[in-house]
This record gives structure tokens, sequence and C-alpha cells, in this order.
């Protein structure tokens, strides 16, 4: 079982459309895989078709009680081999009510233990912001997966990012690695991307994957039939990037 925390505290720049796309696919391939929704704002909930207002126990109970991470995963509707912990805006609150608790950068990392090896893979979606949820997912990750977006300021935040990381390695996470980079939203007709690409490689050098995501309207529209986009439009060019983002992850979990 192998922990991923998808994190950029930049907002908009993918994190979610890769958590959706890069789980749907690697379940396709056989995988069992559990996507564990650490945002208040629930988009990969209900990118998944799931109903918020629905959704009795979440993400929230696991960290502000005893419920556990096996009593909120639900089995995605659409997807063979994909499971999902719930968030709703309710997670919002769990900042401000665990400010006194002990412990409380570990909750996460100890609800995944529990879980034992269940799963293939974990991702955790992060929110775009640098507090108590996203330390609680770092410190839960083996690796974390950074979504950078193919934009005049991408390299802008990555110091933050890379002081943030750098410090839950000191103090919380000591095995804390780089899994790699992902460029989004692509433009191949503008200098600007290409520019981007290859600052952000000589930043990264190698952790920067092979595959970029192209900017793609059908991966833009897919959350809102709540559906990945190998079931929305598998012919798309984001549905073929992102197949082949999942094939060049696994090989990079074997080192080849
Ligand atoms: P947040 O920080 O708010 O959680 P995020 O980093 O999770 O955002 P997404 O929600 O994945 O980013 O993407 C932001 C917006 O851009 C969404 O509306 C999404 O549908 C759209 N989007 C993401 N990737 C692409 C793409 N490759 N092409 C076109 N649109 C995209
Ligand atoms: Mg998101």
């Amino acid at each position: 079982m192998k922990t991923i925390c998808i994190f950029n505290q930049k907002g908009g720049v993918g994190k979610t459309t890769t958590n959706i796309n890069l789980c749907s696919y690697l379940a396709l391939e056989g995988y069992k895989v559990l996507a564990i929704d650490m945002d208040p704002q629930g988009n990969t909930t209900s990118g998944l078709g799931f109903d918020k207002r629905k959704i009795d126990q979440s993400v929230y109970d696991v960290l502000t009680s005893d419920v556990s991470l096996k009593d909120v995963i639900r089995e995605c509707q659409v997807v063979n081999n994909f499971y999902l912990a719930p968030s709703t805006m309710e997670l919002a609150g769990a900042e401000v009510e665990l400010i006194a608790q002990e412990k409380r950068e570990s909750i996460l990392k100890d609800k995944i233990a529990e879980l034992k090896d269940e799963y293939d893979f974990i991702f955790i979606d992060c929110p775009p912001s640098l507090g108590f949820l996203t330390i609680n997912a770092l410190s839960a990750a083996d690796s974390v997966l950074i979504p950078i977006q193919c934009e005049f300021y991408a390299l802008e935040g990555v110091g933050q990012l890379i002081n943030t990381i750098q410090l839950v390695k000191k103090s919380l996470n000591k095995t804390l690695e780089i899994e790699g980079v992902i460029l989004t939203m692509y433009d191949a007709r503008t200098n600007l991307s290409n520019e981007v690409v290859s600052e952000v490689k000589k930043y990264f050098k190698e952790k920067v994957y092979d595959i970029t995501i192209p900017r793609n309207i059908r991966l833009a529209e897919c959350p809102s039939f709540g559906l990945p986009i190998m079931l929305y439009d598998d012919k798309c060019k984001g549905a073929e990037c992102y197949e082949n983002l999942a094939k060049e992850f696994l090989k990079r979990q074997k080192g080849v």
C-alpha cells in the first residue's frame, strides 16, 4: 500500500482533476484505489457523482471523532476498484475544533494505518492552503505528487511549497518523498507553455513527468456529470493523456 498526497497550495492547478482521473485509470488497470477528499470544497466527492447533501459521515467525522475511515468509505458507483472517503463543507471546521488536540497533525496518518494493506494506492486530494488539513495529508503520505499549471506565474509559490515539504519532513514525516511533478493545462500553441515546461524541468529535473496534461475542455466538463474522463469521453486528448500518465506513474513505481 502506498499513500500519495496531491499537493500544491495554489488554487485551481489541476489537483482534483488529476486525483479523479489518475485514480480511475489505475482502478481500470486492476489496482484497488482509495481517494481521500481532504478538501472542504469536496470537488473529488461531487466529481465522482456523490451528492454532498446526502453524505452523513465524512472525512470530517474521521478527523474529529472515533469514526474510522472504513466507516465513511464508499464504493464509487461508476468505476470498479475505486473507493472514496468523501468530504463536505463541514470539514472546514475541523481546523478550529482540533486546535487544542495533542498530535493533531497525525490523525489522518493513524486512521490510514488502521486500513492495513487493504488498498494498492491511496491518493489524498489537498485543499489549496497550508493549514491543518494539508499538514495531516503530508504527514500521512509516503510521497507528494505536485501538479503545476502551465501559466506565467507557475513557479511562484513553488519555494513555499518546497519549504512546507521540508518542514514536514524534518518534524513529522522523515521519509516523505517527492513522487513527481505534473504539468497541467498545457497549451502547445503558446511559447509561454513551453517556457514554463523548461523552467519547471530546470527546477525539478527528472521528477517532472514526461506526460503533460493539455488544456482540454472535456476535462473541465466531466465533473458536472459526476464522471471521470474515461467514462465521459474516452477518445478525447485529455483522456488519452491521463491514461498515459497512469502508465507512467506505474512505470515509475517499478523504477524503470
Ligand atoms: P483547488 O485548488 O480549488 O482545489 P484544483 O487544484 O483541485 O483546484 P481543479 O479543480 O482540478 O484544480 O481544476 C481547476 C479548474 O480547471 C476546474 O474547473 C477544472 O475542471 C479545470 N481543469 C483542470 N484541468 C484542466 C485541463 N487540463 N483542461 C481544462 N480544464 C481543466
Ligand atoms: Mg481541488
